[in-house]
């Protein structure tokens, strides 16, 4: 079986079907999406539609929740907070039922699903080190968990011995006796300066991860942003990748 993980598509339509596209032509057999559908970009009811096509395996991310009044947005960057209040006025009734039914977490053994962090999701904080990483090794039993929200690809490993590195490879194979968090990145607005989206393809049958980058029509997406009013900001750093 072979499975695309999906993250913080971000209301962003033109990476999103740029991504779709790119699943065809992979002929995956089923997609994980792992949060953020909505937020910062200029279509977000189109965008949930979408999704709601593409798959039942769906779990949430902060943009979710706060669109729908789930979760606090004190601690969103200005920008984010004028964009969530934004989203709230533009999706349907049903679309925002759909939201704040999304889960935190998802389980398909030997994967986990989770936006932020596996041992605390609900407080949205960011895996970005070793040591950060190890707190969610340390407290949870999940051999490989996917997760998104930094918006930058990134693989943390654990061995044998407890000992938890990271991983630099883009594509390799997962050791059975190793457990892993892998960040897949962002497909609507990636922050690792590659504006390209970004999504994860896992092949379960030999275990092979591989992150892939698909170039999108930034123009169209940054115009909808500008036509719509949002911050200007949302617009340019689609380009920058930032
Ligand atoms: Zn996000």
């Amino acid at each position: 079986m072979k499975y695309a993980l999906l993250s913080d598509i971000h209301s962003n339509l033109e990476a999103f079907q740029a991504v779709v596209q790119d699943l065809e032509k992979e002929k995956v057999d089923d997609v994980f999406f792992l949060g953020d559908i909505v937020g910062y970009g200029a279509d977000p009811g189109r965008c949930i539609q979408l999704l709601q096509e593409l798959t039942t395996h769906s779990i949430a991310g902060n943009h979710d929740w706060a669109a729908v009044g789930l979760t606090e947005t004190d601690y969103f960057n200005p920008v984010a907070k004028t964009a969530i209040e934004w989203t709230a006025g533009k999706i349907t009734s049903r679309q925002q039922t759909f939201l704040a039914q999304l889960p935190l977490t998802k389980n398909y053994p030997p994967v986990t699903l989770v936006h932020a962090t596996p041992h605390h999701p609900e407080a949205w904080d960011y895996l970005l080190s070793c040591k950060e990483a190890s707190h969610s090794f340390n407290t949870g039993d999940h051999q490989i968990c996917f997760i998104g929200h930094s918006h930058s690809p990134i693989t943390f490993v654990e061995d044998k011995e407890g000992t938890i590195s990271l991983l630099p490879d883009t594509t390799f194979t997962l050791k059975d006796a190793h457990r892993y968090i892998i960040n897949v990145g962002s497909v609507g607005q990636p922050r690792d300066g590659n504006p390209h989206a970004a999504y994860g393809i896992y092949h379960a049958d030999d275990a092979r991860f591989t992150l892939k980058r698909i170039p999108y029509a930034i123009e169209r997406a940054q115009e909808k942003i500008t036509e719509a009013g949002l911050p200007p900001f949302l617009a340019s750093r689609l380009a920058e990748g930032q």
